[in-house]
Formats: C-alpha cells, sequence, structure tokens
C-alpha cells in the first residue's frame, strides 16, 4: 500500500478530468474528515457525478490525487480493487440484479470480492436490511418493491462492505416524493452513527440539518466550501445565491 500523511477519510488534490476536449473538473481541493458529512450541490453539469466516481476511480483523473484513509488511490502502483473496496457507492438509479433477491443483493459482493462465507454474509445481509428498515423484504425481488425500499436495500449492500466511506449520488432523485423521507431518514441515522459520508443532494434541508459542510460547485470548481448553515443560509458568492434562489 501506498501512504501519504493524512488524517482525513478522503483528500481530493487539485483534481481535474476531462472528457476528450471537455474539461469537467477544473481543480478541485477538498477534504472530508473522518465521521463526517459533506453535500455537494450545484446545478446540473457542474461536474459533481464526476468528483464522486473519481473519488473511488469509476473514472480515471485526469490530473491530482484521490486519497482515501492516507491511501492515494491514483498512485500507479496502488491495488485499485483492494482500495475501492473501502468505498461504498449509492447512485440515483439503484442498480440491484433484478434476478436476485434482496438478500442475495446485500450478499453477492461479499462473498464474491470480500470471500465472506454464506452464513456470515447472510447474517451481514440481514442486518444491513434491518438496519435500513428492509428486513421483512428479505426475500423480495427488485421488482416487487418500491422505490425508496430498492433504494434501502442499495444502501444496505453498499455497508455490507464494512466500507470506510459512503458515496451518495442524488440518492433520493429517481423516487417519488413521498418515498423520499424513508430513505433520508436512513441516511441521518448512518450520519448520526459517525459513518463518513460524501452526498450529492438537491435536498436542502437535508444538507442544512445533516451536513458538517456543504460544498457548492459550478463550472467544474469549488465556489464555496463551509458549514451547511453559512453556506445555504448565508452564502458569500453570487453565484451560489442565484443557485439558492432557484432550489429553495
Ligand atoms: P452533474 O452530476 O453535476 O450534473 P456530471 O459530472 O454528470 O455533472 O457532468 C459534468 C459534465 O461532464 C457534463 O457536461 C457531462 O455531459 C460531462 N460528462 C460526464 N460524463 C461524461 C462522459 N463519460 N463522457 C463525456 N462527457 C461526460
Ligand atoms: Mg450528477
Amino acid at each position: 500500500m501506498i501512504r501519504v500523511l493524512a488524517q482525513s477519510a478522503v483528500e481530493i488534490r487539485n483534481l481535474h478530468k476531462s472528457f476528450g476536449h471537455l474539461e469537467v473538473l477544473k481543480g478541485i481541493d477538498f477534504s472530508v474528515d473522518t465521521g463526517q458529512v459533506v453535500c455537494v450541490i450545484g446545478p446540473s453539469g457542474s461536474g459533481k457525478s464526476t468528483l464522486l466516481r473519481c473519488v473511488n476511480l469509476l473514472e480515471q483523473p485526469t490530473a491530482g490525487q484521490v486519497i482515501v484513509e492516507g491511501v492515494e488511490l491514483t498512485h500507479p502502483d496502488v491495488d485499485i480493487d483492494a482500495a475501492r473496496r473501502r468505498v461504498g457507492m449509492v447512485f440515483q438509479q439503484f442498480n440491484l440484479f433484478p434476478h436476485m433477491t434482496a438478500l442475495q443483493n446485500v450478499m453477492i459482493a461479499q462473498q464474491r470480492v470480500l470471500k465472506r462465507g454464506r452464513a456470515e454474509a447472510e447474517r451481514i445481509a440481514r442486518e444491513n436490511l434491518d438496519k435500513v428498515g428492509v428486513g421483512n423484504k428479505a426475500g423480495s425481488y427488485p421488482a416487487q418493491l418500491s422505490g425508496g425500499q430498492q433504494q434501502r436495500v442499495a444502501i444496505a449492500r453498499a455497508l455490507a462492505m464494512s466500507p470506510a466511506l459512503m458515496l451518495f449520488d442524488e440518492p433520493t432523485s429517481a423516487l417519488d416524493p413521498e418515498l423520499v423521507g424513508d430513505v433520508l431518514t436512513v441516511m441521518r441515522k448512518l450520519a448520526e452513527e459517525g459513518m463518513t459520508m460524501l452526498v450529492v443532494t438537491h435536498e436542502m434541508a437535508f444538507a442544512r440539518d445533516v451536513a458538517d459542510r456543504v460544498v457548492f460547485m459550478d463550472g467544474g470548481v469549488i465556489v464555496e466550501d463551509g458549514p451547511a448553515e453559512q453556506v445555504i443560509g448565508s452564502p458569500k458568492h453570487e453565484r451560489t445565491k442565484t443557485f439558492l434562489r432557484r432550489v429553495l
């Protein structure tokens, strides 16, 4: 393992990402301390998803460093698979395997990737399904579940891998409004339990109440980064004010 000095759960240094001639991330610097919740807000197309995808190397950064728990994921010699296992990700679309039950969805990567035995994987899967409030749906297939239940299974699946850090990319954006609350409640609980979380969201009430910090991105740069109350309640920059006027 390639270790560098770092106290943070995640540290991003001068991160750049281009797709061909399109420069999407133009030098991003920020960090998330262990146990912190950081919400990323910003207009569509500002690079939020690309940033999250760079944090677990679903996208290869063009330049810069991503350091997770002191391990530089962007170092050429790093064991990417091992490093990536430390980072859980929850997407807008839940991406559950349709031909597997909720229980099987939460077991499969534990068995295949972490090489946990069947009994252990099942025990951990049930614990996490219970934790997110869908323990009674273990035998159901995704098509038999509501969007909110599917997303909670997806969260349980990520938690079952014992991640050091959880990334959420607009986890409630695909849900019917009446189902959003159940997912946010689960995320609040995780935050209270001390999970380190980096959350892209349009849920400003959640960001304000739960996040330690809010990062406002626009045009591939961080425009503003500060305490949630300050960035949402009294933003300093005109671009942040304009964005918040539109979404609040
Ligand atoms: P956000 O999540 O803030 O809406 P994204 O990170 O998804 O923004 O996208 C930022 C920009 O990068 C957009 O212009 C988008 O079209 C572009 N982009 C994202 N992924 C790719 C890709 N794989 N290939 C080309 N362009 C991409
Ligand atoms: Mg996005």
